[in-house]
């Protein structure tokens, strides 16, 4: 069986001034600086990552990551910011897709496609979320819509591309509700995903992809879901903005 490094991705959303995020940093870095086994990445909103960068300058397993960028390299796109500015701010993953991008800002799996395109040309590891709202879900079509997310966000790419990607399963339901995805129907979406991701990609490059689960992820609740064998790791939203919490997380995420 192939061995896939879990990835933990704190997401913080619009949360944290640069004050707050050194602090959120400084506490973390004391917990999880010795956890090599396992990836973390820490996603803070645009205007913190110079400050959270600097902090994670001496750091080795600890990364930076931007939760959005735009798809150009430059030009006139008022208040955008692209793939080269995070470079230069050493940024090295990046969000792409959220839900919450798609519902509040209209992204769609082209737009999706096209930032994940600009993601890989910068050299940025791109962390693609997909998922099925609840109306989706009990009209039992989340098979259908991962199936499309998947096919038109990651069209025109090949296994080259798809060794730099990672990808989160993110149910829209479990996203900031408290509700999680059982870690059995995470599993059987993780496995779906890997199916699909089979017949447009080598079945190699389809088992080696790491894929986040992400929705409602607590302390609580990470042990079972990560001990699922197509559960690679976890993108964090809300319990990413604690230190403690998010220590929880990881070391749930260690190799016993
Ligand atoms: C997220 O924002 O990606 C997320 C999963 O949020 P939460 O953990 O708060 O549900």
């Amino acid at each position: 069986m192939i061995y896939r490094k879990k990835i933990i991705a704190g997401n913080w959303k619009m949360n944290k001034t640069q004050a707050e995020a050194r602090v959120l940093v400084e506490d973390l870095l004391r917990e999880i600086g010795k956890f090599d086994d396992v990836e973390i990445v820490l996603c803070p909103p645009f205007t913190a990552l110079s400050a959270v960068s600097e902090l994670l300058s001496s750091v080795s397993n600890v990364r930076l990551g931007a939760q959005n960028l735009h798809e150009a390299p430059s030009g006139a796109f008022t208040g955008e910011i692209s793939a080269g500015m995070l470079r230069d701010l050493y940024v090295r993953y990046v969000i792409i897709g959220h839900s919450e991008r798609r519902q509040y800002f209209h992204e769609d799996n082209a737009t999706v496609n096209r930032k994940t395109k600009a993601a890989l040309q910068a050299e940025l590891r791109p962390i693609v979320c997909v998922g099925e709202t609840l109306p989706e879900r009990e009209a039992d079509k989340w098979k259908d819509i991962l199936e499309t997310q998947l096919r038109d966000g990651l069209a025109g790419f090949g296994d080259k591309e798809l060794a730099d990607i990672i990808l989160a399963y993110e149910p829209v339901w479990a996203i900031g509700t408290g509700r999680t995805a059982s870690p059995a129907q995470a599993e059987e979406a993780h496995q779906w995903i890997r199916k699909v991701l089979g017949t447009h990609f080598s079945p190699a490059a389809a088992e080696r992809i790491r894929i986040q689960y992400g929705g409602s992820v607590k302390p609580e609740n990470a042990k079972e879901l990560l001990s699922k064998p197509d559960i690679d790791g976890a993108l964090v939203g809300g319990a990413s903005l604690d230190a403690r919490g998010f220590t929880a997380i990881i070391k749930n995420a260690c190799l016993d």
